[in-house]
């Protein structure tokens, strides 16, 4: 007897169901994505206890004949790929057909289908339960797709006892549904648990107005918009052999990348990535390689413990990105990778410098990493497979945590009817147009949706045209009036008052003309009258002989001077003294912790701005340092010169202002 069999296709749908489904925001993410591939403009999800007990997904797209519906739950059926070719260019969400079958392994499932082209039946609906076929009937049903999925993991009790409070798969859900529909303004998108509408979204024409119905005002009035694009080159791609080469017919173009979305202003800053979002080809993914892009986009604009809110969506041909790397289908593999990387990060980082944001005074109150939360609940990774370190540790310790998080994130309010979600917010008075609307939604539902869309279009152009005003080009029209306790620079403008951190302002024109001279080897040196003898212990001795090379080249000239001691002969200009021997302290102290191998470009590229920020840090001017009115304006120009005088090196903002609309409002002129 030989001792391998063949498993059963229920057990091999369980091991798939391993991979594809490990929580109900994974099943969420399947049944929407079949939704999204049969074309619905209209997807209501349901959810009871968080999706542990009922998930239901309801679509309005092409449905499917009874014969296709049965066919559906067979393992690898699929109506989206025929042939191994197809692979390499997948235009649609699924290409797996693995879902429907692992889900069906693992839970009571319903599904009601009705499509067009089948007349004679007017739709189908068919029962499974742990994957075996209870029940097909014909039944009436308008044309769609609704998949019902109960009790999931009912029939296996180790993956049941992963799932974690109800709560918490329920902040995984809407973070899932969140996405989806951020991705597609035109579709028609609600989320409802327990009879509480979580999502409401009716199509609208742009993704800032999706933007503004999900998270509100506040949110997208610290965001901000990013296009661009680049033409892919040829590399790589397999040309055809010279006798197949057809003059007629070239090979086709490689084709665009573009890039579109938001980005927000240096002021909003989280504590984890949880804001960001990446889109490739209108799928969700995670990838290491774009967040780095990202941060590198961010660097020496926020802290680099700190991460921004970035929607970011990419598009491209299909044959330059192989979506087939995960069964979750979450990860992708450029084929262009350094391009990829490239041109995301440049793309953000010149959006950044051309936008020139100007933190609004109240909002920078509100948005230190401590204080403000990511979009959404921290520890949700809306990705089944993504990594979850945090989760284990915070969740059966701390519910509430999760509670008052998922209170947090700024969706619709629960108690609110859906369609008030877009009508104008409630601290401003109702205007007589609002109350027409309000009379609207009572009276008739369907003008209501479209009234309040064209709301939330009004809102969302004037939020933007706000954000585009505030912007610190108006640095360098500034009249200084004076400082605030010898620290801080107050200035006036048309734009309003402008209160300007008189330190990290000049630490940040210091940094980027450190970093200017470094760049043509021209660093600012000055000999000191006696050189300064620093004394380190032997391991900052070894640091220091890794880094010397580039402190040479920022105007250093150091010697040994004993075995323990170094004689400072020349330094950058503005350095001494303490001030001088502190910094050398923080270089060599911030460098410590990296290996000893030769630096790479990478290392040496961010020790560059390590030495210039720290150079920049103890130079630049002091708080409560008195300054004259010609030195507060020769501080204002150089400052408007700069590419990000929004913040400095470290992240802290720079200019904060009180606008003229604010202080208007604040006195109840307008
Ligand atoms: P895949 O999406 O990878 O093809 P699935 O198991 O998710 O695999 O679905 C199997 C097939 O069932 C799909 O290819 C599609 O033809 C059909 N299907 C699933 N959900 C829907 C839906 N909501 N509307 C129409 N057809 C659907
Ligand atoms: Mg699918």
């Amino acid at each position: 007897m030989g001792r391998i069999r063949v498993l059963s296709d229920q057990v091999a749908n369980q091991i798939a169901a391993g991979e594809v489904v490990d929580r109900p925001a994974s099943v969420v993410k399947e049944l929407l994505e079949n939704s999204v591939d049969a074309g619905a403009a209209r997807i209501r999800i349901e959810v009871e206890a968080g999706g542990r007990k009922l998930i239901r997904v309801s679509d309005n797209g092409h449905g499917m004949s009874r014969d296709d519906a049965l066919l559906a739950f067979e393992r690898h059926a699929t109506s989206k790929l025929r042939s191994a070719d197809d692979l390499l260019a997948i235009a649609t969400l699924g290409f797996r057909g693995e879902a429907l079958p692992s889900i069906a392994s693992v839970a009571r499932v319903t599904l009601e289908t009705a499509s067009d082209d089948n007349t004679a039946t007017p739709g189908t609906r068919i029962e499974i339960a742990g994957g075996k076929i209870l029940h097909v009937d014909d039944a009436a049903l308008p044309r769609g797709t609704t998949i019902s999925v109960a009790d999931l993991f009912f029939n296996t009790p180790a993956r049941r006892k992963f799932l974690r409070a109800e709560s918490t798969e329920l902040a995984h859900v809407t973070a899932l549904v969140t996405h989806y529909a951020l991705v597609h303004p035109e579709k028609h998108f609600e989320l409802i648990s327990a009879s509480h509408t979580i999502v409401a979204a009716p199509p609208v024409a742009r993704t800032a107005e999706r933007i503004y119905q999900i998270f509100g005002k506040d949110t997208l009035s610290q965001l901000l918009p990013v296009a661009a694009e680049t033409p892919l080159a040829r590399a790589g791609l397999p040309e055809p052999p010279p006798w197949k080469k057809d003059p007629d017919n070239p090979p086709p173009q490689p084709g665009t990348l573009r890039l579109s979305g938001f980005y927000s202003k240096p002021e909003l800053q989280k504590l984890n990535r949880n804001s960001i979002y990446i889109f490739v080809n209108k799928r969700l993914i995670r990838d290491r390689l774009l967040l780095h892009a990202i941060s590198e986009a961010y660097r020496n604009v926020i802290p680099p413990t700190s991460f921004p809110v970035v929607l970011l969506f990419l598009e491209m041909p299909p044959e330059e990105v192989d979506v087939n790397v995960h069964p979750a289908k979450t990860e992708v593999r450029f084929r262009q990778q350094t391009l990829v990387h490239d041109f995301v990060r440049d793309s953000l980082r010149n959006a950044l410098i051309k936008a020139r944001p100007a933190a609004a005074f109240l909002a920078a109150l509100e948005s230190s990493p401590a204080a403000s939360p990511s979009l959404m609940p921290p520890a949700t990774s809306p990705l089944p497979g993504a990594p979850q370190s945090a989760q284990a540790a915070t969740d059966p310790a701390a519910p509430p945590a999760t509670i008052s998080d998922a209170g947090s994130f700024r969706l619709t309010p629960q108690t609110l009817p859906p369609v008030a979600a877009s009508l104008p917010f409630a601290n401003e008075p109702l205007a007589t147009s609002s109350l027409n609307q309000l009379a609207a939604v009572l009276l008739d539902p369907e003008t209501a949706a479209a009234s309040s869309a064209a709301a939330t279009a009004e809102d969302t152009a004037r939020i933007e045209a706000e954000q585009a005003a505030a912007n610190l080009n108006h640095l360098a029209g500034l009249k200084a009036l004076g400082q605030l306790r010898e620290s801080f620079i107050l200035a006036t403008g048309e734009s309003g008052l402008w209160i300007i951190d008189q330190h990290v302002a000049h630490e940040r024109v210091l940094f980027e003309k450190i970093l200017r001279d470094r760049q043509v080897e021209r660093a600012q040196r000055q000999r000191l009258l006696m050189p300064m003898l620093v004394e380190l212990k032997p391991s900052q001795m070894v640091v220091f002989a890794r880094i010397a090379a580039e402190l040479v080249r920022n105007g250093f000239e150091v010697e040994p001077f004993g075995p323990q001691t170094l004689a400072v002969k020349a330094a950058p200009v503005g350095l001494e003294g303490s001030a001088l021997e502190r910094m050398l302290s923080e270089v060599i102290e911030q460098s410590g912790a990296e290996s000893d191998e030769p630096l790479q470009s990478q290392d040496l590229s961010s020790l560059r701005t390590r030495i210039a920020a720290s150079i920049a840090c103890h130079s630049a001017i002091k708080v409560n340092t008195p300054l004259d009115p010609a030195r507060m304006d020769w501080l204002l120009q150089e400052l408007a010169k700069t590419e990000h005088p929004t913040s400095c090196p470290h992240g802290r903002p720079i200019a904060l202002l009180y606008s003229w609309k604010d202080i208007q409002r604040a006195f109840q002129r307008i």
